[in-house]
C-alpha cells in the first residue's frame, strides 16, 4: 500500500486502496452502513482504528427498534446464539416501580436485547464483511483528501499499523473513493477536519458505567432509575443524574448512569463518585459492591438531536453519533446509527445510478432531507423534554404523580422509545407522530 497523487484518476490507483465508498469508523452506524452497500452491489472500504473484540463504552441495551435493525442485517440474534431478550422497560422512581411491556406493533418486534459492545460491535462488522465490504482494521484516518478545484472530500489520508506502535512504523495509505461516510462516533475528527463543528444549541449527555458480577444478571427487563439516591449518610441525599441496570445473562449486570448539560449539576462533578455512591446505596444482595465490581467505571458524551449539520456536504455523509443521532428522550444511539447507516446507504445506491454529476448530487442532498422527516420533529420535542427534565422538581412530580397512572406510563414509555406505528396504530400513536410531524424539523 502506498500514498498516491490526488490528481491521479481513481483508475489509476491501486485497487485495495479505492472503492465506490469509504466509510470510516466500524461502530454500529459504519457496519450498517458498508453491510448496505455492499449488499446493494457497491465496493466499500470499511475503515476501522481499532481492532475486535474492543471495548465500547455503552449500556449494551438495545430496544426493539435496534432489534429490527439487527433483523434487517441477518443477523443471528436467538438465544442459542448469546443474546439475552427483554420483555419491556422496569422504571423505578418517586417512591415506585413500574414494570412496562414494550408495545405491541406492525413496525417493530415487542422484544428488546442486550450484549455487551465488544462483541456486538464485532458482529456487525463481521456480517458488513461477509456482504462484500473490505474491512481494514488498526487503521486509523487522519486528514481527508480533498479536490482542490471543488472542496470536495475524494478520499482519506490513514496510517495502519497495531496500536501502541510508533507513529514512524506505521504504514501511510491514501484511500480514494468519490464519497466518504462518516461514522467515527462522537469526537468526528473527520468531520471536524472538513469544517463541521458541534451545535451549541442541542443537548449533550455524559454518561459512566461499569459491569458487577451480581445474582440479577438475567434480568428480562431493562431497568431505568429516576432518581438516584444516595442513602449511606444520617440523611437520604437526591444525586443528579438518571440510572440504568441491565442485566447482561453471562453473570454480570451493566450498571450505570447519565446526565443531561440542561441539568445544573452537570459540570465539575466526578460522575465515577456518584456512580459509587449510588451503588453503595442499593441493596448488598444485588452485589453492586467493590468486590464484585469487573473492570474500571468508564465515560463518554451522547451526542444529541442532530448535535453536528450538515448531515451531507461535499461528498461527505455523517451517519450515528458524528451526527448527533443520540434520541434525547432516552439517550439511546445504536438504533439511530443503524437507522441512519441504512438510510445514508439506500441514498448513495440511489445516486450510484444516476448519469450526471449534477443528478448524483441532487440525490445526494436528500439524506439529511430524509433524517430530517424522520426524527427532526421528534427530536425538536426531545429537545423541549431535556429542557423540562432538567429542572429536578419537574422531574420528581413526573416521577411521584406519573408512575401511579399505567396508562400514562405506556405513552410515556412509546414516546420515550420511539415506538410509534406510522400507519394504523392506536391513538397514542397517533398521537406521538401528530406532534411530531407539527414540531419544526430543525
Ligand atoms: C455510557 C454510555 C452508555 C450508553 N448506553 C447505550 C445503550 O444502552 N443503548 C444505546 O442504544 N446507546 C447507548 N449509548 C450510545 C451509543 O453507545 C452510541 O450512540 C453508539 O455507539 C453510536 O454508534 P456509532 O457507530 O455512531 O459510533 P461509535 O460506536 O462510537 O463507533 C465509532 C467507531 O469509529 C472508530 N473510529 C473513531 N475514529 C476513527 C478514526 N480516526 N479512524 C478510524 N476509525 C475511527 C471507533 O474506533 C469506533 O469503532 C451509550 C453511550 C454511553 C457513553
Amino acid at each position: 500500500m502506498q500514498e498516491t497523487d490526488v490528481t491521479e484518476p481513481l483508475s489509476k490507483v491501486p485497487s485495495e486502496q479505492r472503492a465506490d465508498v469509504i466509510v470510516v469508523g466500524a461502530g454500529p452506524a459504519g457496519s450498517t452502513t458498508a453491510y448496505h452497500l455492499a449488499r446493494a452491489g457497491l465496493d466499500v472500504l470499511l475503515l476501522e482504528k481499532t481492532s475486535f473484540p474492543r471495548e465500547k463504552v455503552c449500556g449494551d441495551g438495545l430496544t426493539p427498534r435496534a432489534t429490527k435493525q439487527l433483523v434487517g442485517m441477518g443477523i443471528d440474534i436467538s438465544e442459542e446464539a448469546g443474546w439475552l431478550r427483554n420483555k419491556g422497560l422496569r422504571i423505578i422512581g418517586g417512591g415506585q416501580r413500574l414494570q412496562l411491556d414494550w408495545p405491541e406493533l406492525s413496525s417493530y418486534p415487542d422484544y428488546g436485547l442486550v450484549r455487551k459492545r465488544d462483541d456486538f460491535d464485532e458482529q456487525l462488522a463481521r456480517q458488513a464483511e461477509k456482504a462484500g465490504a473490505r474491512l481494514y482494521e488498526r487503521c486509523n484516518v487522519g486528514d481527508p483528501v480533498l479536490d482542490d478545484r471543488t472542496g470536495r472530500i475524494v478520499g482519506v489520508e490513514a496510517k495502519l499499523g497495531e496500536a501502541g506502535t510508533a507513529a514512524k512504523d506505521k504504514t501511510a495509505v491514501t484511500f480514494r473513493a468519490p464519497l466518504v461516510v462518516a461514522a467515527d462516533g462522537n469526537s468526528t475528527r473527520l468531520s471536524l477536519k472538513m469544517g463541521l463543528h458541534r451545535r451549541e444549541d442541542r443537548p449533550m449527555g455524559v454518561a459512566v458505567r461499569t459491569y458487577f458480577t451480581s445474582p440479577r444478571h438475567d434480568d428480562d427487563y431493562l431497568e431505568s432509575w429516576l432518581e438516584l439516591w444516595d442513602r449511606r449518610g444520617p440523611q437520604d441525599r437526591l444525586l443528579p443524574g438518571y440510572g440504568w441496570i441491565f442485566g447482561m445473562g453471562d453473570g454480570t449486570s451493566n450498571v450505570g448512569l447519565g446526565v443531561l448539560n440542561t441539568s445544573s449539576a452537570f459540570k465539575d462533578l466526578d460522575w465515577r463518585e456518584i456512580l459509587k455512591a449510588w451503588c453503595a446505596s442499593m441493596p448488598e444482595d444485588w452485589g453492586y459492591t467493590p468486590d464484585n465490581q469487573q473492570g474500571p467505571i468508564r465515560g463518554a458524551a451522547l451526542p444529541m438531536a442532530f448535535n453536528r449539520q450538515p448531515h451531507y456536504t461535499r461528498g461527505l455523509l455523517l451517519v450515528g453519533d458524528a451526527g448527533g443521532l443520540v434520541n434525547p428522550f432516552n439517550g439511546e444511539g445504536i438504533a439511530y446509527a443503524m437507522e441512519s447507516g441504512q438510510m445514508a446507504a439506500e441514498v448513495i445506491a440511489q445516486a450510484q445510478a444516476r448519469q450526471t454529476p449534477a443528478q448524483r448530487e441532487l440525490a445526494l442532498r436528500s439524506y439529511p432531507k430524509a433524517l430530517k422527516d424522520t426524527y427532526g420533529g421528534y427530536y425538536t420535542l426531545g429537545r423541549a423534554f431535556v429542557k423540562l427534565i432538567g429542572n429536578p422538581k419537574v422531574m420528581k412530580l413526573a416521577a411521584e404523580r406519573g408512575l401511579s397512572h399505567p396508562m400514562l406510563m405506556r405513552f410515556t414509555l412509546k414516546m420515550l422509545a420511539n415506538l410509534t406505528d406510522p400507519v394504523g396504530g392506536d391513538s397514542m400513536d397517533r398521537i406521538i407522530n401528530g406532534l411530531s410531524k407539527v414540531a419544526p424539523k430543525a
